[in-house]
């Protein structure tokens, strides 16, 4: 099994590109943003709770979003790999994440960021919030709240995988395809 984190600040594509790898390769895409919008979607309790940081651009605290991926891990999927799009966001996640693979005698097998500067990621949500009927995407103060908490809270899980050497970088920007061919290289180039 490959397990791969997808990196990088709101908006820097992850979410489409772990949609057209997980096509590619036959991975489960585990997304804790989709997650979160799946619940909201359907009135959950959880839904519920999850929308009132969500729609402020705060991180849904903890407790929640790892009880809700280990829910999804339980599930039994016939694939060649998970790749995780939004989780982990910050250290914590990380050892959870850890150790939740290593029940299963599994580990991350690498974390690959997208990288894209500021402005360009508020221009694409910004855009992106025309159609995305996401109150998260709609107002920029929200916004930059999200990529402050991204850089205080969550750039520290690239370091922990740095640490042994299982965190990459790639440029982010570009179209999509070369994007995706980009990472695909990175990914055939991976320790088996
Ligand atoms: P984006 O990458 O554009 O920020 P996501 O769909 O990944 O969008 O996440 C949307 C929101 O869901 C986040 O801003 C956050 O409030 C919440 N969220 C998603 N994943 C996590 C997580 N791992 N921990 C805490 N909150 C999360």
């Amino acid at each position: 099994m490959i397990n791969l984190i997808l990196f990088g600040p709101p908006g820097s594509g992850k979410g489409t590109q772990a949609h057209k790898l997980a096509d590619r390769y036959n991975f489960l895409h585990i997304s804790t943003g989709d997650l979160f919008r799946h619940e909201i979607g359907h009135n959950t309790e959880l839904g519920l709770e999850a929308m009132s940081y969500i729609s402020k651009g705060l991180l849904v605290p903890d407790e929640i979003t790892i009880g809700m991926l280990r829910k999804k891990m339980e599930e039994d999927h016939d694939v060649a790999g998970v790749i995780f799009d939004g989780f982990p966001r910050n250290v914590l996640q990380s050892e959870a994440l850890d150790e939740l693979l290593a029940e299963r005698d599994q580990r991350i097998s690498a974390l690959i960021a997208l990288d894209v500067d500021d402005e360009e990621i508020v221009n694409r949500i910004m855009e992106r919030a025309k159609t995305s009927g996401r109150p998260d995407d709609a107002d920029e103060a929200i916004i930059r709240n999200r990529i402050e908490i991204y850089k205080a809270e969550t750039t520290p899980v690239f370091d922990y995988y740095a640490q042994d050497n299982r965190s990459h970088k790639i440029n982010g920007v570009g179209d999509i395809e070369e994007i995706f061919s980009r990472l695909s290289e990175l990914i055939d180039s991976l320790p088996a």
